[in-house]
């Protein structure tokens, strides 16, 4: 746990509800890390920071650069006074409907953020998945989302484009996926185009 800075604590810009998050210089997996296909990651030692925060209390989400940095601890000071305070989470997969129905006018990358998390909440919520199994215009919706996540995604940037052919494997256009990922040799664009070739598109856990 050493090796990794503490947590910073962040205020909500709307309501003062204050949040646990990783400080934002670890960026190294823990030992612990559980690594998913599609980028999303469990790390107890090194949480994933949301790329939007849900705040509980007011019910918007927020930005974590918009946060009011209210403690930057060292770690002893950080297990006196600040951790039992909640952790930063993602807003609910309803929630982030909402923010993707509600924004008007967003930047692209902005959109790119909730929509990635929109992604991430359908994958590997409980709530995400409950929705996508039993609300027809949830799921609707969720994959119309995605469909615009897939135009945004420029192919031109190394990590987009993975995300894209790993979008395009999930929607089960393997071709596409295939073709996204040819001038990639590393380990993880070999086991996703492994995948696409065996003709799956399920999320799948990586490490
Ligand atoms: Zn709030």
């Amino acid at each position: 746990m050493l090796e990794f800075l503490p947590p910073i604590i962040l205020e909500c810009p709307d309501c003062g509800e204050v949040y646990v998050v990783s400080n934002p210089l670890n960026n190294k997996p823990s030992e612990k890390r559980i690594a998913f296909s599609d980028g999303f990651f469990i790390d107890e030692l090194n949480p994933r920071v949301p790329g939007i925060i849900g705040c509980v209390t007011c019910e918007l989400g927020f930005f974590p650069e918009n946060g009011k940095l209210i403690a930057s601890p060292e770690w002893e000071e950080f297990h006196e006074k600040w951790a039992h305070l909640k952790r930063a989470a993602p807003p609910s997969a309803g929630n982030l409907a909402l923010e993707l129905r509600i924004r008007r006018k967003m930047d692209e990358k902005t959109e790119k953020i909730i929509l990635k998390e929109f992604w991430y909440a359908g994958n590997h919520s409980d709530a995400g998945r409950k929705l996508l199994q039993k609300n027809e215009k949830f799921k609707k919706f969720w994959a119309k989302s995605l469909e615009r996540f897939e135009e945004l995604l420029n192919a031109e940037n190394n990590y987009e484009r993975i995300l894209k052919a790993e979008l395009n494997r999930q929607f089960g256009r393997f071709d596409e996926c295939l073709m996204l990922l040819s001038s990639f040799t590393d380990e993880f664009s070999e086991i996703i185009r492994k995948k696409a070739t065996a003709g799956e598109t399920e999320v799948f856990r990586v490490i």
